[in-house]
């Protein structure tokens, strides 16, 4: 299990979620960008994704 607390990475964000995977994280962080954060792409950026993989914690 995969947690996620977008304020780790957008400071003042307080949506937080979990996911099965990485991958499926990666998705649902996506969706949440565009949707809160007004990401008007189809995917984030490297940079992006790589500051959400880098504080995302793994979990049983
Ligand atoms: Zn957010």
């Amino acid at each position: 299990m995969k947690e996620y607390s977008c304020g780790d990475v957008v400071p003042g964000c307080g949506a937080r979620f979990t996911a099965d995977t990485e991958e499926e994280m990666l998705a649902i962080c996506t969706v949440h960008a565009q949707h809160a954060h007004g990401l008007t792409d189809d995917a984030m950026p490297d940079a992006l994704i790589a500051s959400i993989r880098a504080v995302m914690l793994t979990s049983v």
